[in-house]
């Protein structure tokens, strides 16, 4: 491909199964080297295996990829609306004598090569029988409605090599490359043929995917070659393994992008981390990194040849800082709908009061149903009476406590600093220590020992509730 062609890169999913980290970290890495170059990023959706690609999957790629803002400048273009295109090369590639039709029992099309279990791996010796049909006996069976398989013609000598954008030169012997089938009897392409003829006519120049594909590239070469069209560069972006270092699956938790998502994963957050799973920038010491830097710093060369380890504790710590960097009211806006999808009815005012006192105290917006649900509901969860005891106090204490706590902030503005000046002049003329007034009152009003600061806490949840609640309690101790 000549150097000056203007960069295009797809993405190209199979809709056999979710969206998952693997497969967006690859859609990713097209996306950022798309805009890093000024360059175009297709979509197309890889379904021609019928029986295993629904629409819901493809539903849930497209809802993954539109969360984590990659945007697609063409498609998305489906291959099994496609199917005149992959027929026609491989009739061009029969009538070129670069493929031949093979009539070997139908199950042969899946496996590779009717001479597959040949140990050796030696696939020069043992070519498929129907390469060596003459032409008209070919014609002849064709003509009379035989079914037939289009396998390649793999060269009897020699290799395929190629530069690796990431792994460097890789060389495979012709010898060890089967005839590989390219339409099977019922008209269906194989992914190495619908892959390199929309490859080609989509005029992709840099073929980026994941390492798996490694072993398919010289096979594609040879396609490429054969149809006499230039080829792409090749970068195989290295796998994802989880921390045990296996192959990244849903042992080692969720896979799915959607359920990352769900869990509430800010987007950009998602992006950044996947981005330094088996990429870095020059200055591989940051890691926090926005979307204009990630563009501006991708490049090719920066993608690790060894496998990436998914770490869920870091990609929890890297969104609690963008949860942190959020200004209260975007953060508002993405808590307010899981507040209101957990079926709490909250208003955008009072949720904009509250994500300043949780936002140090959540890795994941679901947190907030766990951390500060209490500012939601109408009746807390009961608790344990125990849980009211003070520290170096007891049951008495708390009741004290409690009493007071009822009497001096039913005569005080709620407002925190209010709040707390009259809770500690309180505590001292009780000859408590200000924890030992505020702890009780913080588990009436929240039913938990740990809570955001008290005062304000208290002065969201307003005057009525906190009584009510402190009035509740009481009635335990
Ligand atoms: N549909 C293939 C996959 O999902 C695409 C491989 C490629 O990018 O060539 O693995």
């Amino acid at each position: 491909m000549a150097a000056s062609s203007p960069v295009r890169v797809r993405f190209a999913p199979s809709p056999t199964g979710y969206l998952h980290v693997g497969g967006a970290r690859t859609a990713l890495f097209n996306w950022l080297y798309a805009r890093h170059t000024g360059g175009t990023f297709i979509l197309r959706i890889e379904d021609t295996d019928f029986e295993r690609s629904t629409q819901e999957m493809v539903e849930g790629i497209l809802v993954g990829m539109r969360w984590l803002g990659l945007d697609w400048d063409e498609g998305p273009f489906f291959q099994s609306k496609r199917m005149a295109l992959y027929q026609a090369t491989a009739k061009r590639l029969v009538e070129s004598g670069n493929a031949y039709y093979c009539f070997c029992k139908k199950e042969l099309e899946r496996g590779e090569s009717p001479t597959k279990e040949d140990a050796s791996g030696d696939f020069s010796k043992h070519r498929d029988p129907c390469r060596a049909l003459p032409r008209d006996e070919t014609v002849r069976r064709r003509a009379s409605g035989e079914a037939a398989a289009v396998r390649f013609l793999v060269p009897e000598v020699g290799s395929t090599r190629f530069d690796d954008a990431v792994f460097g030169p890789i060389e495979i012997a012709h010898s060890e490359i089967e005839d590989f089938v390219l339409l099977r009897s019922d008209g269906v392409p194989t992914y190495h043929l619908s892959v390199v003829a929309d490859d080609i006519d989509m005029r992709i120049t840099h073929v980026i995917r994941g390492a798996d594909h490694v072993s398919n590239t010289p096979k594609q070469m040879l396609l490429y070659q054969a149809l006499g069209a230039p080829l792409p560069v090749f970068a195989h972006v290295p796998l994802i393994l989880g921390p045990d270092k296996t192959r990244l699956s849903k042992r080692h938790g969720a896979t799915s992008v959607i359920a990352y998502k769900d869990e509430g994963f800010l987007p950009e957050a998602f992006r950044n981390y996947l981005a330094l799973l088996g990429w870095s920038p020059p200055d591989s010491t940051k890691e926090i990194m926005s979307d204009e830097e990630l563009i501006s710093l991708f490049s090719l060369e920066g993608i690790s040849k060894s496998n990436a380890v998914f770490d869920r504790t870091k990609l929890e710590w890297m969104n609690a800082e963008y949860i942190r960097a959020l200004p209260v009211e975007q953060l508002t806006e993405r808590l307010l709908p899981i507040v209101r999808a957990a079926g709490y009815d909250a208003d955008s005012d009072k949720m904009q009061r509250i994500t300043p006192l949780i936002r140090e105290r959540i890795k994941l917006l679901r947190d907030l149903l766990t951390a500060a649900d209490f500012f939601f509901t109408d009746e807390l969860p009961t608790y344990d009476t125990a849980l009211l005891i003070p520290q170096k106090g007891d049951l008495a204490m708390a009741k004290k406590a409690l009493e007071r706590g009822r009497e001096v902030l039913a005569h005080t503005d709620f407002n925190h600093q209010a709040l707390g000046q009259a809770l500690r002049t309180a505590a001292k003329e009780m000859g408590l220590k200000p924890g030992q007034m505020f702890w009780p009152i913080r588990v009436a009003v929240t039913g938990r020992t740990a809570s955001p600061p008290l005062f304000e806490t208290l002065e969201v949840l307003g005057k009525e509730t906190a009584l009510k609640r402190i009035g509740k309690a009481m009635g335990v101790v």
